[in-house]
Protein backbone atom coordinates (compact mmCIF):
# COMPACT_ATOMS: atom_id res chain seq x y z
CA UNK A 1 0.00 0.00 0.00
CA UNK A 2 1.27 3.51 -1.13
CA UNK A 3 -1.08 6.14 0.40
CA UNK A 4 -2.30 3.85 3.73
CA UNK A 5 -1.12 1.36 6.10
CA UNK A 6 -2.11 -2.20 4.54
CA UNK A 7 -5.01 -3.47 6.07
CA UNK A 8 -7.23 0.10 6.16
CA UNK A 9 -10.48 -1.22 5.14
CA UNK A 10 -12.03 2.49 5.12
CA UNK A 11 -10.17 5.84 4.01
CA UNK A 12 -11.19 8.82 2.14
CA UNK A 13 -10.41 9.31 -1.98
CA UNK A 14 -9.02 12.93 -2.50
CA UNK A 15 -9.01 15.45 -5.80
CA UNK A 16 -7.28 18.67 -5.14
CA UNK A 17 -8.61 21.53 -6.78
CA UNK A 18 -5.61 23.56 -7.00
CA UNK A 19 -2.98 21.16 -8.61
CA UNK A 20 -5.44 18.46 -9.86
CA UNK A 21 -3.34 15.45 -7.57
CA UNK A 22 -5.67 12.62 -6.27
CA UNK A 23 -4.46 10.75 -3.36
CA UNK A 24 -6.15 8.48 -0.21
CA UNK A 25 -6.35 9.37 3.25
CA UNK A 26 -7.21 7.66 6.62
CA UNK A 27 -9.33 10.74 7.46
CA UNK A 28 -12.44 11.08 5.94
CA UNK A 29 -13.55 14.82 6.06
CA UNK A 30 -15.41 17.07 3.25
CA UNK A 31 -12.36 18.66 2.66
CA UNK A 32 -8.72 18.84 3.49
CA UNK A 33 -5.38 21.10 3.40
CA UNK A 34 -3.71 19.30 0.30
CA UNK A 35 -0.53 16.97 1.18
CA UNK A 36 1.06 18.26 -2.20
CA UNK A 37 0.15 22.33 -2.41
CA UNK A 38 -1.25 22.92 0.72
CA UNK A 39 0.31 24.51 3.32
CA UNK A 40 -0.09 23.52 6.85
CA UNK A 41 -0.48 26.34 9.58
CA UNK A 42 2.61 26.98 10.98
CA UNK A 43 2.50 25.72 14.85
CA UNK A 44 5.83 28.03 16.30
CA UNK A 45 3.44 31.37 15.83
CA UNK A 46 2.94 32.18 19.03
CA UNK A 47 -0.58 33.23 20.60
CA UNK A 48 -0.53 36.52 19.41
CA UNK A 49 -0.21 36.24 15.79
CA UNK A 50 -3.28 35.91 13.36
CA UNK A 51 -3.55 32.34 12.28
CA UNK A 52 -3.24 32.02 8.71
CA UNK A 53 -6.22 30.84 6.41
CA UNK A 54 -5.02 27.24 5.56
CA UNK A 55 -6.45 26.36 1.88
CA UNK A 56 -8.60 23.05 1.97
CA UNK A 57 -8.24 22.53 -1.44
CA UNK A 58 -8.63 18.84 -1.59
CA UNK A 59 -12.46 17.76 -1.57
CA UNK A 60 -13.72 14.14 -0.70
CA UNK A 61 -14.47 12.34 -3.99
CA UNK A 62 -15.57 9.03 -2.11
CA UNK A 63 -15.59 6.95 0.24
CA UNK A 64 -13.84 3.87 -0.36
CA UNK A 65 -14.26 0.41 2.01
CA UNK A 66 -12.95 -3.05 1.78
CA UNK A 67 -11.24 -3.85 -1.34
CA UNK A 68 -11.87 -0.67 -3.05
CA UNK A 69 -8.92 0.71 -0.62
CA UNK A 70 -6.37 -1.30 -2.31
CA UNK A 71 -7.76 -1.44 -5.76
CA UNK A 72 -7.22 2.64 -6.03
CA UNK A 73 -4.29 2.71 -3.66
CA UNK A 74 -2.59 0.47 -6.47
CA UNK A 75 -3.99 2.09 -9.17
CA UNK A 76 -2.85 5.68 -8.10
CA UNK A 77 0.22 4.75 -7.55
CA UNK A 78 0.82 2.73 -10.51
CA UNK A 79 -0.53 6.59 -12.04
CA UNK A 80 2.01 8.46 -10.00
CA UNK A 81 4.85 6.83 -12.44
CA UNK A 82 2.47 6.26 -15.22
CA UNK A 83 1.10 9.94 -15.34
CA UNK A 84 -2.49 9.15 -16.15
CA UNK A 85 -5.41 9.83 -14.45
CA UNK A 86 -7.89 9.12 -17.19
CA UNK A 87 -8.14 5.73 -16.00
CA UNK A 88 -11.10 6.87 -13.51
ZN1 LIG B 1 -2.95 20.41 -4.24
Amino acid sequence: MYYVPDGTDRCGFYECKECGNRFLDLKIVPSMVCPYCGEEPDMELGPDDEMPDTMESATLLKVLEGEEVEEYDTLLSLAITGGDFNWI
